[in-house]
């Protein structure tokens, strides 16, 4: 396993790769791995020649105020054990002014889809998302990209990207890793303290319960999103952001239940912004 800080020094292993008819698989992260992220790893091997992983907590992603970017877990040590343990060949983990050169000003905003759900209390952020998956697809001309169901909008976000702007890479995205009482792994989750961590299994109970309702038959949105609401607001160290039920492909709001839906919510649980989301098609 190769740990690569220079865009000339990855994109000529690339190269190498390609040249000798390897397969490349690619998952983007912002590092302190955790098994979300090794699951995409794993696929990866089975699917690919060559595993390649960025780290790089990018900064255009996150508001200049108020947002965690400078808190934002960082432990390269651990992460490159973790990869090499993977099978990961080869880690991008580029410095910020690598990425963004004095100068810079080149952006890719994914209109509609970046608007609703996170995009409302995140302006900006799926803009600094696309930009950075578009810089690493350049530099590492991945043939598979990998991402994760937790992160549902800003899969479609990629996937919608990709099509527009006639970019040669094959989009996965896999299920959401969760713990044994059903909270989705993210590295945010190590913000959250022992009374925290407990709440925070609502975001599960109550998309459970959505799911439960849209399989016994209800196909009133307000009627779901009201029950979800209600099991949230028991627990008195959860704020909601949003809970929303939105068509699985536009992500617009959906009064009633039909076809692809994305069930999705965002919570802050103290200093913490956690989200989770479930698919269902009725
Ligand atoms: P991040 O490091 O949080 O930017 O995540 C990198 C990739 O891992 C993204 O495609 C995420 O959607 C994915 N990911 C994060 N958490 C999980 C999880 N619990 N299950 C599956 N994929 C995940």
């Amino acid at each position: 396993m190769e740990v690569i800080r220079r865009i000339s020094r990855i994109s000529a292993c690339s190269r190498a790769l390609k040249e000798r008819g390897c397969a490349i698989g690619f998952v983007p992260t912002m590092g302190c791995l955790h098994e979300g992220h090794l699951s995409l790893i794993r696929q990866v091997k089975k699917d690919c020649d060559a595993v390649v992983i960025s780290i790089f907590v990018n900064p255009t992603q996150f508001a200049p105020e108020g947002e965690d970017y400078k808190r934002y877990p960082r432990d390269i040590d651990k992460d490159c054990l973790l990869a090499f343990n993977a099978g990961v060949d080869f880690i991008f983990a580029p410095l910020t002014g690598e990425v963004y050169p004095d100068g810079y000003q080149t952006s890719i905003n994914v209109e509609k889809l970046s608007f609703p759900l996170c995009g409302i209390s995140r302006p900006g952020h799926f803009r600094g998302v696309a930009t950075i998956v578009a810089k690493l697809f350049n530099i590492i001309s991945p043939d598979i990209a990998y991402f994760g169901a937790k992160d549902a909008q800003q899969a479609l976000i990629v996937k919608r990207m990709v099509a527009d702007l006639n970019m040669e890479v094959e989009i996965k995205v896999l299920p959401t890793v969760r713990t044994a009482d059903g909270l989705a792994v993210s590295s945010r989750n190590s913000y959250l303290t022992k009374e925290e961590r407990k709440s925070a299994v609502v975001l599960y109970k109550s998309l459970l319960k959505a799911r439960h309702l849209i399989n016994s038959g209800e196909r009133n949105s307000k009627q779901i999103l009201k029950i979800m609401e209600e099991i949230v607001r028991k627990e008195p160290r959860v704020k909601i952001d949003y809970i929303s039920l939105v068509d699985g492909e536009t992500l617009r709001e959906r009064k009633e239940i039909s076809g692809k839906i994305l069930i999705a919510l965002a919570v802050w649980i103290g200093n913490t912004r956690l989200i989770d989301n479930i698919s269902i098609e009725v």
